[in-house]
């Protein structure tokens, strides 16, 4: 499938099946800890990047043949709500699957009217806030021109007033960067006039391309939990765990993961072991079929491995 991956376990949003709706990679940001690399162009116009029946199609397909999904989730590479007529999927799917839709975004766009009311009928929306002043947001997010912090949080605050379904920030805690007392006590304050149901920490643990980007340690992780919680309860970062629900197509079900999501060797060995019933002849044998693709090469990140889509010049 070219839009659907997944389903992928998640401690916020259980077996969630996702949905890319962008070419790769288009973003009105440039993170420090983005796992698609860096920006190379922004995009800031909106845009319907591929039919929507076409992407429609996939969810049905999808909804019909994969086991267990809790949520739909668009989410994917970049920012989610480049993709113009998300009213009209999120609508469908609603009505098609009745399974929960979600909206991962950066939340860059929420200052547009039209943006917001094309999120309405979603039942969760996540969007990021990973800085309490303009200087740290610059300095993290790395915005296209005119994608300023007062925009982004107006843009926040104005969403909130207007949508009634679940608003979960997500905040990513950076090393060095967001997790002194100061930017958590800013951010805290921030956040308390948008009033989110919950803010979910995350850490990046996946390959960043700053090489200065690193977790917290687990001190640094309890205060800002402690100084976070004072805007909104706060979900304890907790890495998710990868779920594979069949040996059919293996190779494709990992591609389409990978190609979004670094996949952690040892959760991807986890799976495998679930899914062959512990049998370890049969994982290595797995890893070794997927491997002999020359599909993924392996990436290191602090004291894990990674597996990622090889680069097209490289194939
Ligand atoms: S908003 Fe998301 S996709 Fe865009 S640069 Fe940041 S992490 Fe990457």
């Amino acid at each position: 499938m070219k839009h659907v991956f997944g389903p992928i376990s998640s401690k916020r949003l259980g077996q969630s099946l996702g949905v890319d709706l962008l070419p790769s990679k288009s973003c009105t940001w440039n993170c420090v800890y983005c796992q698609l690399g860096r920006t190379q162009r922004f995009v800031t116009e909106r845009c319907e990047f591929f039919p929507k029946e076409e992407i429609l199609a996939e969810i049905l397909q999808a909804v019909e043949t994969r086991e267990k999904i809790d949520w739909i989730t668009f989410v994917g590479s970049g920012e989610t709500t480049l993709y113009k007529g998300l009213d009209w999927l999120i609508g469908r799917v609603k009505q098609l699957a009745t399974i929960p839709v979600a909206v991962i975004t950066n939340g860059s766009l929420l200052s547009l009217p039209e943006v917001r009311r094309e999120l309405l009928e979603a039942d969760a929306v996540l969007p990021s806030f990973n800085a309490g002043s303009a200087e740290l947001f610059e300095r993290i997010d790395r915005p296209a021109p005119g994608f300023g912090f007062e925009r982004h949080v107006e843009g926040l605050r104005q969403f909130r007033e207007e949508y009634s379904g679940k608003l979960w920030i997500e905040v990513m805690l950076i090393a060095g960067m967001n997790d002194s007392e100061g930017a958590l006590r800013d951010m805290a304050a921030v956040l308390s006039t948008i009033r989110p149901e919950m803010i979910h920490l995350v850490l990046p643990t996946r390959p960043a391309p700053e090489g200065f980007v690193a977790v917290p340690d687990e001190d640094r992780i309890r205060r800002a939990v402690f100084i976070l919680s004072a805007a909104a309860p706060v979900v304890h970062p907790a890495k998710g765990e990868m779920a594979l629900d069949s040996a059919d197509n293996l190779l494709e079900t990992v591609s389409e993961i990978a190609v979004r999501h670094p996949l952690q060797e040892r959760e991807l060995e986890a799976a495998l072991g679930k899914l062959f019933d512990g049998d370890h002849s049969k994982v290595h044998e797995a890893i070794a079929g997927l491997l002999s693709s020359g599909r993924f090469e392996k990436v290191h990140q602090g004291d894990d491995l990674y597996w990622i889509i090889k680069a097209p010049s490289e194939e």
